[in-house]
């Protein structure tokens, strides 16, 4: 999914209370400031292998603490910009902003860290308490206008100071950044947004703490062995073991987590129960309990709408879209219908075979959307001759993370070293050790593959700490990937599916990325558009399933035999199945999320209302949900893929045509391209960004062709 940076973090989080809290704990201070000092981390300097966090070390009542002095010094830093006697120049004022903040960047990237992957209710508690306090400090930041005037100043004359592209780029940047956030508003429309930025932030943290409270409050409880037919063996005894856990032995849970409910709906024989399951997903946000999304969705819409308003847009869209490679609404939509129309059109063929299915076996129903994954698997049997129990064997977790090794080896010449000196946040945590080519190391990889009920859902990569310059000394970056993939179930390995196998590889791709960037500044050195950031990640998905890859890889768990090429071949023949649904499911979503952010909002939202009429518009088939509905639609609750939900197939594009060029080469892991890849996608996004890096790269625009194909929808 996404990095999380200081920035990130910042924007994430939102108030009345504000003031009482700050006051609480100035208050508190003086008393606890010695013996918390003392002990606390996050003021030492970190004696661990590579300055990763000490997590062994690091306990939750640390962070308040830290969080405090970090604003503290980072005001502080400011202030030395701000009161500096010497006229506005780069380095004294726009390389200085770019510093500040190193301890924010310590406890922030950790925090945020664990709230995702191991998180707990008194970490809930904290973000509650730190969201408002970072909120205003970052707006304090973001509207001070002596700040402002110094990075203004140093702006408008940019071209008398010498600066090479990409110092050039950091200026420029760097005064975007405060003009978006309303820095050259008058004073009264600054106010105003501070206010709004406060609530919205709590909006969004309370959106998502509801879900993870939705994710983990239902469980399919079975007793009786016959509930369970259809079910594959791992998959049950999977279910077994999540009811031991859950101390329900001898019993059967099954979950919200995806690894859980996924097969059950492919396998389960028992329609009612299929409904019960899919039911609990999809309504997750929306079933009118204290967990509801609905209204403060609803609030977050118009508390976006006003902020973009203020600024001067027309809608929260346009706000965001001006950033990315698409630029405005009108192409994001133009880009989504041209790939719904075929998509749809697929999908009702689908639908109508899966029809014909239920009415063959004299099955006197309607097919609803808890079948649709059921027939879908049985299609998938008939036509491709593809059951997923005889792949699974040769995608045990550790072959898929050795399969990610070798492509960045065969790429890149990357090497892999297992590190348990390291320090971990949770026993299945395992770190690696990054090194080039030529023997120097490029940082940390921690991977953390299963879910618990601390982890909120998807994957996604994030950093504890981001590369960069400190004096021309390069600091390696420490990168984690975060997975809810299967567990090992009874004396078996962990087995993945194909899904799970290519977000293995997705996550990775984002990984690569991050320990490539080499920009001098922070800012600027792994900044692209939201449209973009997903070409690193999909382009190794294309990998996963190339046979000279497959065959080294994904070798069978009890005879270490590589996977037979009739196997391949089936895998490569079923590519383009279930794919009208894949990509309905998925624009269905995009396209609602672009409704909700170019909307004119009037004071009463009904949120159920709003969704029903985007899909009845577009046409969506009743036996297909999006993909997330609005109560539960994480990606678009905080800033990240708000108005951006459409960049995974917008890369798409990209990620195709960039794979194509190699197959064209006639070589998979040919070494120019690779290095080219590396050089202008991945490692010099702070000189070259979106469509200027891909045409340097590629030598051309991409075409959507290979994308389309891919795709089946051609
Ligand atoms: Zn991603």
């Amino acid at each position: 999914m996404k990095t999380i940076t200081f920035a990130e973090t910042q924007k994430q989080e939102p108030m009345k209370k504000l003031f009482l809290i700050v006051i609480a704990v100035i208050m508190l201070l003086p008393g606890c400031k010695q013996a918390v000092v003392e002990d606390n981390p996050f003021f030492t300097e970190w004696d661990t292998p590579f300055g990763a966090p000490p997590f062994d070390k690091i306990d939750d009542e640390h962070f308040l603490p830290a969080y405090v002095e970090a604003i503290r010094q980072q005001k502080e830093e400011i202030d030395l910009i701000i009161n500096n006697p010497d006229a506005p120049g780069f380095e004294n004022t726009i390389v200085a902003f770019d510093n500040s903040g190193a301890l924010m960047r310590k406890v922030s990237p950790v925090f945020g860290g664990l709230r995702g992957a191991e998180t707990n209710p008194r970490l809930q508690e904290i973000a509650r308490e730190t969201t408002p306090m970072l909120t205003a400090h970052s707006n304090e930041i973001r509207m001070n206008q002596d700040l402002f005037q110094r990075i203004q100043t140093v702006y408008e004359n940019r071209e008398s100071f010498d600066l090479d592209p990409e110092q050039m780029r950091l200026v420029e940047r760097i005064y975007r950044d405060f003009e978006r956030g309303g820095a050259a508003l008058p004073e009264e429309k600054r106010e105003e947004l501070k206010r709004l930025n406060e609530r919205m932030s709590m909006v969004s943290l309370q959106l998502s703490e509801n879900l993870l409270a939705e994710n983990n409050g239902f469980k399919l409880i079975l007793e009786d062995e016959a509930d369970l037919v259809g079910l594959p063996p791992d998959v049950i005894s999977a279910a077994a073991e999540e009811a031991k856990k859950a101390g329900m032995e001898g019993k059967w849970v099954f979950t919200l987590a995806k690894p859980s409910w996924t097969p059950f709906l492919q396998f389960s024989e028992r329609r009612d129960l299929r409904e019960k399951i899919y039911r609990a997903y999809f309504m997750r946000g929306d079933n009118d309990n204290e967990h509801d999304n609905k209204a403060l969705f609803a609030e977050l819409m118009q508390l976006r709408q006003q902020a973009s308003q203020l600024r001067g847009y027309d809608n929260y869209a346009d706000f965001f879209l001006e950033e990315q490679m698409a630029e405005r609404s009108e192409n994001v939509y133009n880009f989504l219908y041209q790939v719904w129309e075929p998509a749809l059109a697929r999908a009702k063929g689908e639908r109508d075979d899966m029809q014909a299915i239920i009415d063959g076996e004299g099955g006197d129903f309607e097919l609803e959307s808890w079948d649709w994954w059921y027939y879908a698997e049985k299609i998938r049997g008939e036509r491709y001759d593809l059951d997923e129990d005889e792949v699974k064997p040769y995608f045990t977790l550790d072959n898929v993370r050795r399969g990610n090794f070798l492509l960045a080896n065969k790429l890149f010449g990357l090497t892999f070293t297992a590190r348990p000196d390291v320090p971990v946040y949770h026993p299945e945590v395992e770190a690696f050790e990054v090194t080039d080519r030529d023997g120097s190391s490029l940082g940390v990889l921690y991977i953390d593959p299963h879910p618990r009920p601390g982890k909120r859902s998807g994957a996604w990569c994030g950093t504890y700490r981001s590369g960069s310059y400190e004096d021309g000394v390069k600091i390696t970056p420490i990168v984690t990937i975060v997975m809810n993939f299967t567990r090992p179930a009874g004396d078996r390995p962990a087995m993945l599916s194909w899904d799970e196998t290519t977000t293995y590889f997705h996550e990775f791709g984002h990984a690569l990325h991050n320990f490539f960037a080499d920009g001098r500044y922070r800012r600027t050195s792994r900044s692209v558009p939201r449209d973009f950031v997903e070409l690193p990640s999909q382009i190794l998905e294309n990998w996963a399933g190339e046979p000279a890859l497959l065959k080294e890889y994904a070798l069978h768990y009890e005879t270490g035999e590589p996977i037979p090429a009739e196997l391949i071949e089936k895998l490569s023949k079923s590519e383009h199945f279930n794919q009208g649904f894949i990509n309905t499911e998925y624009l269905a979503a995009a396209i609602m999320d672009m409704d909700w952010h170019t909307a004119v909002h009037g004071d009463e939202i009904d949120v159920n209302a709003f969704e029903e009429a985007t899909l009845k518009r577009i046409g969506l088939i009743d036996e297909i949900i999006p993909r997330y509905r609005t109560a539960n639609f994480g990606h678009i609750f905080g800033t990240g893929y708000a108005a951006g939900y459409y960049v995974y197939r917008w890369a798409g594009v990209l990620d195709a045509d960039a794979f194509y060029a190699f197959k064209e080469s006639g070589d998979l892991f040919n070494q120019e391209l690779a290095e080219k890849f590396r050089y202008y996608i991945l490692a010099n996004n702070a000189r070259y960004e979106g469509m200027d890096a891909y045409v340097r790269f590629r030598g051309k625009e991409p075409s959507i062709e290979p994308f389309l194909r891919q795709s089946g929808l051609l």
